[in-house]
């Protein structure tokens, strides 16, 4: 059904737009996408990626990269889009382009820059992934990610395709370009962040500091860097273009911009937040809301604000924990199957740990004839409704059937202040007092010996470089 939808799309768009002008090459392209679909598309996207992932509010910081990006926008090859700068409340480390536009930044990405140059090659990059129309190109690709994540797509796809949305999540979100579109894009964002007057040397610092990350803050969102060419190839190239750009534009003391940005970041959120949801134990705490319950045995979770999604290690079974609408339990069910095709097998109201509950089983069967069956609990707490389903495949219920009921009926009260003050790290920034080298200077700030090499990464350093007295570096703090 949504194959054959995208097949007309993509024949109604050939027939109204079959060449376009590059407006960076000059070339005429196979466009598929007018400037009004690109633009439909990103406004389409946008608020799937802010409710699945969340702002971080920064007044401040938000400012900054509105206005860059608005200055940078407006020298580049597309000034008369309508450009949106978000910062998504991700620990990741990335940024990444959507149609039309609009451009993310993680508040992991922000916390790992060193100055505003750094900030500005990769805005650069952004917006030449959008000027250069590298999503465009991509936009069967961004059609399935209108998909979203949500229990509407879960419903209707296939259950290969909902493992492989537990499995890698978010990444469905965000499209991924080739290596030429990318070095294109780096290329871009030395002439843009040159423009600007920015020193695009620093654009290429932090590639290096991209190669440090470990896969836990590297791959959970990949369009910043697994498709992108090998770093070192990227520095000397980044290196090159940068010389032939501050040569043209006569730049002769192009802005760095470390303290500035630095001081900007003293405060931030860094890593996760707890106040989000964790994982701990085998147990997923949520410290807001008040609640745990227990994550069957190896099992992989992701939390986002809309859903945590959890699968199992085989893929042969997902489930779910969400909101649901309704002023009991019941209610919220029968207002829940009035949206969705499902054959109620059985129904019974319940209780959870002293919480109210409706237990069904169901079944759907996908238009291949493919019988998934699903165990739902709504458990009711004060005005919300929760709900947590597990779905496998028919043949496969019966073992998973046990499994998701262990996990739904663990589902509980959180009390143990232990786990409800959880606070998350911060940015502290400090003035070095004494030169020294760096991992004597975060010693004497009192860091911890396991993240000395982590704040190495974050301060864009190596733990035996010298530091010099006045200058500026990052610590965490947790309080
Ligand atoms: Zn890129």
């Amino acid at each position: 059904m949504k194959k054959l939808y995208i097949l007309s799309f993509l024949l109604a768009a050939w027939m109204f737009h079959g060449c376009a002008t590059n407006p960076v090459t000059g070339n005429r392209d196979l466009m598929l996408l007018s400037k009004d679909q690109e633009i439909a598309m990103g406004k389409e996207a946008d608020p799937q990626i802010v409710a699945s992932m969340g702002l971080y509010e920064d007044e401040e910081l938000q400012q900054f990269i509105s206005r860059k990006g608005k200055e940078m926008a407006a020298i580049s090859h597309r000034p008369e889009l309508p450009y949106e700068f978000k910062i998504v409340d991700s620990k990741v480390v990335n940024a990444f382009a959507v149609p039309g536009g609009f451009i993310y930044f993680t508040r992991g990405i922000m916390a790992h820059f060193n100055n505003e140059a750094e900030f500005a090659g990769v805005l650069g990059h952004e917006i030449g992934h959008i000027t250069a129309r590298h999503s465009a190109k991509q936009y069967s690709k961004a059609q399935l990610a209108s998909l979203g994540v949500g229990l509407g797509s879960v419903f209707s796809e296939t259950f290969r395709q909902y493992s492989d949305v537990a499995g890698q999540g978010l990444q469905l979100l965000f499209l991924k370009f080739g290596r030429d579109a990318e070095r294109q894009s780096d290329k871009l964002g030395v002439e843009y962040s040159s423009t600007i007057g920015y020193d695009s040397y620093e654009m290429a610092g932090f590639f290096e500091t991209l190669d440090r990350l470990g896969p836990d803050e590297a791959d959970a969102i990949p369009s910043f860097l697994s498709t992108h060419p090998d770093p070192a190839e990227r520095t000397v190239s980044v290196r090159k273009y940068t010389d032939n750009w501050q040569k043209k534009l006569d730049l002769t003391d192009p802005d760095v911009g470390r303290n500035s940005y630095l001081r900007m970041i003293d405060g931030m959120v860094y890593g996760d937040d707890p106040k989000q949801g964790y994982v701990e134990n085998g147990r997923f705490y949520h410290p807001e809301l008040k609640f745990v319950y227990q994550i069957p045995d190896g099992w992989q979770l992701q939390n986002s604000p809309q859903q945590v999604l959890m699968a199992a290690p085989d893929g042969n079974a997902m489930m779910v924990l969400t909101l649901a609408s309704g002023s009991s339990p019941r209610d919220a069910a029968t207002q829940f199957f009035s949206n969705y095709q499902l054959e109620e097998e059985s129904a019974s109201e319940t209780s959870v740990n002293g919480f109210p509950a409706f237990r069904v089983v169901a079944s759907q069967a996908d238009q291949q004839g493919n019988v998934l069956r699903i165990l739902f609990y709504f458990i009711q707490d004060g005005e919300n409704v929760y709900l947590m389903y597990g779905a496998a495949p028919a043949e496969n219920f019966r073992a998973a059937e046990p499994v998701f009921s262990r996990s739904m009926t663990s589902f509980s009260r959180l009390s143990d202040p232990e786990y409800l003050n959880r606070k998350p790290d911060r940015i502290r920034i400090r003035e070095v007092n004494n030169s020294d080298n760096l991992r004597s200077i975060l010693l004497e700030y009192g860091m911890p010996d396991d993240r000395l090499e982590e704040l190495a990464v974050l301060n864009g350093m190596n733990l035996t470089d010298q530091v010099a007295a006045g200058t500026l570096v990052k610590t965490l703090v947790n309080e």
